[in-house]
């Protein structure tokens, strides 16, 4: 059964004929062994088990994709078989959780698989568990692992593509290369190897020829002669290839190149150095890891490392630029200079006339040469600004009106030249009003110090809205003559395609991580559940062996009155045995019933019989009997309200019946039973005290649980411990809840609770912002204190629970509260029911409203207080909780806080 019930791979396991495996036929198959397949079938995570000595493998659906071809052949195979390429690495770690019993856990480990006809990079997360046989024998190993190669290898050409942004400073072309190049050598598991080379701006090739060309620029320092003649095809930028991708690299090169894995390097990819102004200014061969496949991410990275250098490269160029534009500052100073010598040979002049010829010559000539220079330079300004392959614009005067804008800045406006140029910034873009930039201009006049920003983000907007971008900028101040500043030059890279490829890695990253996470989680929980399942099966196999008992003690007894009643003539005790047998007959029935009703309730077919009926001739019919059973008790009945409710009248006897067998049962030396049946608030509750062994506070609230039976009243006692688990569902069905009060060695009251009107909508009495009253809960803001002070009354269920904490967040937000005094001593019964949800979803969003300090003042009932601990023991959080058995001593503590 356990093997025929899940899908596709449980398909496989159980229709291969195991009998020619090391595991044989799947019958003899050990118990732990079966647990463990079911477990990793059940589970969405990759789980494979490695069975025996010779590491026999089986796995689940979502592990059948890490062997890539090799699945479903590898299904029953040993480890060595299926891992040739790896085993000799991997066995000695399965054979030390096999021979210590230890696990192993191995994050971002490197193995070479070959798993789709090549040896490939992988990494992977896993663990490695211990399945322990029932007799504490280790029979195989469990691995649990998640393939963590795309994060991994992402993070490292991220690292590559952040160096290569790092190195994106103003430096000249003869300065950034060895950069380059190093950080290329560096990246060799992902670039085996690399040829910059630069063309001619303009020229266009069909492919590079680095002889006919400007010529190599770069190449990795193992790069071969080879390489670098070989005539390498370029991408079709009109037909918008963004990359040329070469499959066979012997076509090009006949000395072929090796990775740093020692593999020949079979793939390589020809990208274009910059676009950006639709002129390509080089292109740059990156030849692939031949242990990874040249997929669209790796075509992607390698893209992306072209963009790079290209931008790179272009900033160099524009930073050798800027250099002649400081020249013509130089010049400019000059002439300002010449122009004070000039006034004060002005002055000379006056005091000498004769030499005035010949300094109105001078000057004249020195005028001249300013102005020539003057327009020579603003051409040069010009042609470098049009010509730029990044966006630039000039801005005039203070209201910034661009006088120019070359093609890539129009590019990144998304406008046309026609539509900017003499018209001010504002006009064009009214949305930079409030985005940082205004603010920029008008620091670099006031300053004359230039401004650069790299990464953004700025909203422009086009024919098609607001469109989010990022730029990396530098905003410089252009002087006139007399050293004014009259015009600011803006130079603007469009980053967003990388900083969203970026972003996009990050998120995969913390897809990653989350996974990885998740990953853990599971581990743990499958741990857990092993665990679980393990204990299950053996309370399991208590129970049989108890119930087998106590079956086969009455049997016996029959059996034995029988033999008597066959020898006997005697027709008294004749009388006698077939009355002693008949009462063994009845005990017998009540022990299959029981066991019949956990069945039914575990399969969810307990038929309820709801009609009215008189409660009260119930409860003494019930009490009646007990009396009639039991002759060393006196079981009295102190209080039968009458009335009529409607239920399950059978179902509810058993309740009463098993309580008060129980009462009777478990005070061997106590002489009464005292039952109570009224009505309270609109609840039927009925309690059956008797003065006997008790229960320990520890064990109260495990005793509704199936199987559970008190350790030293097990021995001692006979029964199943079945009849609290069936009452509680009886109860639950009705609506209705239990508790039970006790003292070791003194007694137990045992409690249930029916509610006569189940559908009462819960109605509020008042219900402003400072003040809410209704049936269950009473709740004021104490304006004084600071503090909200809830009074919760009466009987409680989960509904009653719900609304009362649901108003309680609700008036702790409006009053921006942080303190609760949550009273809890008029509370009657239990409302164990809401526990769990108090605990994990209520108090949680308590501490997010800004609770801080939480005083619980007990209700009266032990069974109340454990579920008050576990309500706020389950959280985990900042706020701090404290327990109080009065009012006044909760005040005093919230007041100190
Ligand atoms: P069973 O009596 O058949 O063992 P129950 O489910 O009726 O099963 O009870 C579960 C356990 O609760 C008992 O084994 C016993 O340990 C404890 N118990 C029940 N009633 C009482 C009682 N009145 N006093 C003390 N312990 C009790």
């Amino acid at each position: 059964m356990l093997l025929k019930s899940l899908i596709m791979l449980a398909e496989l396991i159980s229709t291969k004929d195991w009998s020619e495996t090391s595991l044989g036929k799947v019958d003899l198959w050990p118990e732990s062994l079966k647990l463990a397949i079911s477990i990793s079938l059940n589970s969405g995570f990759p789980i494979a088990i490695y069975w025996g000595a010779d590491f026999t493998l089986l796995y689940n659906d979502a592990w059948s994709s890490i062997p890539g071809d090799k699945h479903p052949w590898a299904l029953g195979k040993s480890g060595a078989e299926v891992w040739p390429e790896i085993w000799e690495g991997l066995q000695p770690e399965f054979e030390s959780v096999l021979q210590t019993g230890e696990s192993i856990r191995r994050p971002d480990a490197l193995l070479l698989m070959n798993r789709f006809g090549y040896v490939e990079e992988c990494y992977f997360d896993y663990t490695l568990s211990p399945i322990k046989a029932a007799d504490g024998t280790i029979g195989g190993v469990f691995n649990a692992v998640i393939e963590t190669s795309y994060r991994f290898i992402n993070e490292r050409r991220k690292k590559l593509l952040h160096s290569l942004l790092l190195a994106n400073l103003s430096r000249s072309t003869s300065d950034i290369l060895p950069i380059i190049k190093h950080i290329l050598e560096e990246a060799g598991d992902d670039i085996t190897f690399f040829l910059l080379f630069k063309d001619a701006p303009g020229d266009v090739h069909p492919h590079v020829d680095a002889k006919k060309s400007n010529g190599l620029l770069l190449a990795g320092s193992d790069v071969n002669q080879n390489l670098v003649d070989a005539p390498w095809p370029v991408p079709n930028i009109d037909s918008h290839e963004s990359s040329k991708y070469i499959g066979d690299l012997s076509q090009f090169a006949s000395t072929p190149m090796f990775s740093c894995f020692g593999e020949q390097c079979k793939e390589a990819i020809v990208v274009p150095l910059s676009s950006i102004n639709s002129k390509i200014n080089g292109y740059l061969v990156l030849g692939a890891n031949p242990r990874k496949r040249l997929d669209q991410d790796y075509q992607q990275f390698m893209e992306s490392v072209g963009l790079h250098i290209g931008t790179i490269l272009h900033n160099s160029y524009s930073f050798e630029q800027e250099g002649l534009f400081e020249r013509e500052q130089a010049m400019n100073e000059e002439l300002a200079a010449a122009n004070e010598e000039i006034s004060s040979t002005n002055e000379e002049l006056q005091q000498s006339q004769a030499s005035l010829h010949i300094l109105n010559e001078e000057l004249e000539r020195r005028v001249a040469y300013r102005t020539k220079a003057l327009v020579e330079s603003e051409a040069r300004l010009q042609s470098m600004i049009m010509t730029s392959p990044i966006g630039m614009a000039v801005f005039r005067g203070r209201n910034l009106v661009i006088e120019m804008a070359n093609k890539p800045m129009l590019q990144i406006w998304s406008r046309k030249r026609e539509e900017v140029v003499g018209h001010e910034l504002l006009q064009i873009f009214p949305e930079q009003i409030g985005q940082p930039f205004l603010k920029m201009f008008e620091d670099v006049y006031e300053t004359g110090i230039s401004i650069s920003v790299s990464e953004m983000e700025v909203s422009i907007n086009t024919l098609d809205g607001l469109k989010k971008i990022y730029v990396d900028f530098q905003y410089s101040p252009l002087y006139d003559a007399d050293r004014n500043i009259e015009a600011i030059m803006a130079s603007v890279i469009n980053i967003t395609h990388v900083v969203e490829a970026r972003k996009r890695l990050e998120d995969s990253e913390q897809e990653q991580q989350a996974l990885n996470e998740e990953l853990a989680a599971t581990n743990e929980e499958l741990a857990v559940s092993i665990e679980e399942l393990a204990i299950s099966e053996q309370k399991k196999d208590e129970f049989i062996s108890i119930a087998s008992h106590e079956l086969k003690t009455p049997l016996t007894s029959i059996k034995a009155f029988n033999q008597l009643m066959q020898r006997t003539k005697d027709e008294q005790r004749l009388k006698g045995f077939i009355e002693k047998s008949a009462e063994q007959v009845y005990r017998l029935e009540m022990l299959i019933n029981d066991l019949l009703d956990v069945t039914k309730i575990n399969a969810g077919k307990m038929i309820y019989n709801m009609e009215p009926f008189s409660f009260s001739k119930m409860v003494a019919a019930s009490v009646e009997t007990a009396q009639h059973i039991s002759s060393s008790h006196q079981v009295i009945l102190e209080n039968n309200e009458d009335v009529h409710y409607t239920g399950d009248h059978l179902r509810l006897e058993q309740v009463l019946h098993n309580f008060l067998s129980n009462a009777i049962k478990y005070s061997p030396h106590g002489e009464r039973v005292i039952v109570n049946s009224r009505v309270e608030m609109d609840n039927l509750v009925v309690s059956v005290q008797d003065f006997g062994i008790g229960i320990e506070e520890k064990n109260l609230d495990q005793l509704f649980d199936r199987y559970y039976r008190v350790d030293n009243t097990a021995m001692r006692f006979e029964g199943l411990g079945l009849g609290l688990y069936i009452s509680s569902e009886i109860l639950k069905r009705h609506n209705g809840s239990f508790w039970i009060e006790s003292e070791p060695g003194k007694g137990a009251t045992f409690f249930f609770r029916l509610p006569l009107q189940p559908d009462k909508k819960i109605t509020p009495q008042i219900n402003t912002a400072t003040f809410y009253q209704d049936d269950h809960i009473k709740i004021s803001y104490n304006n004084e204190n600071k503090t909200l002070d809830v009074d919760w009354i009466g009987y409680q269920s989960f509904d009653t629970v719900q609304n009362g904490g649901m108003t309680m967040l609700e008036m702790l937000k409006v009053n921006h509260c942080s303190k609760v005094l949550n009273d809890n001593s008029n509370v009657l019964g239990s409302w164990s029911e809401a526990a769990d949800w108090a605990g994990n979803v209520w108090f949680p969003m308590m501490e997010k409203a800004g609770l801080k300090d939480f005083a619980w003042v007990y209700s009266q009932s032990m069974f109340s207080r454990l579920a008050a601990e576990k309500s706020v023991d389950i959280a985990v959080g900042n706020v701090t909780t404290r327990f109080f058995t009065d009012v006044p001593a909760a005040e005093e503590w919230l007041n100190s806080r």
